[in-house]
């Protein structure tokens, strides 16, 4: 098949394109590489700089494609606090340019990664795809609203859609910036650096990881979904992991001593998040196959960021 990517330059788009590529298929890749890195992809990856909102380019991108998988996006909950509009142009303003486009050529079928995020601060655990979502930040809003237009266009002109609530993602790669750093690759390099683990809040806050080839492994099988499996599927590990038990399994991990500074006066968003996986079962055969501590070894054993002296 002719796949295009969107954000095939990023942590989850290049392993995604990877996997694609080793599966056979012919992958189109765009980025703007505004947070990308090109050398993550395999050179059969055919990577075209350029802007999601960019419809001229996604014109021709999309020419015999049957499949685009959509994960270009603005990432950073705390950036979106600080940059609303931006998130919204490029989250929201760029899924609309991508279906409009995705209509006018006659593709078959988009799988969006959407977010764990669009739940936000629900009373009953695990989440699942039924509540009504309580998005908390302008980045969870620019992915409910993307998930709307995604399905709500695709509805409009006979395209295939599914989004896929991807939860906390980690794994070898995954971008470590010096403002806001996901917590797994911040805390190994801490560890690494015989400092000590900054944590938000009293650390019992709870997320959900899930090891990035168990997310490549949900996205490529929702491209072979039946068209009637839902519109919005959850991908996770099914695990509630507080940040505290985070903190320990790094330990393990890296075998150093750790000891948790915790920033009780940091605001750490919401209180738990643990993704229900039945109908990711049901529609997509989807199992996690990674468990933390193993994806915490895989982490250190591949990325050269965390090599152990
Ligand atoms: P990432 O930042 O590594 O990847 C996003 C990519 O999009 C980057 O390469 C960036 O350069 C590109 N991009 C940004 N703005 C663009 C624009 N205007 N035009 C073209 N390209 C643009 O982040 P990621 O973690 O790989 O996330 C990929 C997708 O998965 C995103 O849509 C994100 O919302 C979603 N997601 C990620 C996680 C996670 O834990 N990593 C969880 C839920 C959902």
């Amino acid at each position: 098949m002719h796949i295009l990517v969107t954000g095939a330059a990023g942590f989850l788009g290049s392993a995604l394109a990877n996997r694609l590529v080793d599966e056979g298929h012919s992958v189109r890749g765009l980025d703007d590489l505004s947070a990308g890195d090109p050398t993550r992809l395999s050179p059969q990856v055919l990577l075209t700089r350029g802007d999601v909102n960019d419809r001229p380019k996604l014109w021709s991108l999309l020419q015999g494609v049957s499949c685009v998988f959509h994960l270009a996006a603005r990432v950073s909950v705390p950036e979106s606090v600080l940059f609303p509009r931006d998130y919204n142009t490029v989250n929201v303003g760029g899924t609309v340019s991508l279906m409009e486009a995705v209509r006018d050529v006659g593709v078959q079928r988009v799988i969006f990664a959407s977010s764990g995020a669009v739940y936000g601060e629900q009373g009953a655990q695990p989440l699942h795809e039924g509540l009504a979502p309580l998005p908390g930040s302008p980045y969870a809003v620019s992915k409910l609203a993307a998930e709307y237009y995604v399905r709500t266009i695709g509805q409009l002109v006979g395209v295939t859609t599914l989004s896929l609530r991807v939860f906390n993602a980690y794994g070898p790669g995954q971008p470590l910036p010096a403002v806001h750093a996901p917590v797994i690759p911040r805390f190994l390099q801490q560890a690494l650096s015989g400092g000590s683990l900054v944590v938000s809040g009293d650390g019992r806050q709870t997320r959900d990881y899930v090891y990035v080839d168990d997310v490549v492994d949900g996205l490529m099988a929702a491209m072979m979904a039946e068209p009637s499996a839902g519109g919005v599927i959850n991908i996770g590990s099914g695990q509630s992991t507080s940040v505290r038990q985070l903190a320990e399994a790094v330990g393990r991990a890296t075998g150093r001593k750790i000891e948790p500074l915790y920033r009780n006066t940091e605001t750490t968003g919401v209180s738990t998040m643990q993704a229900d996986l039945g109908l990711a079962q049901q529609a997509l055969r989807f199992a996690p196959r990674v468990s933390l501590d193993e994806g915490l070894a895989l982490i250190l054993a591949e990325d050269p960021r965390f090599r152990r002296d």
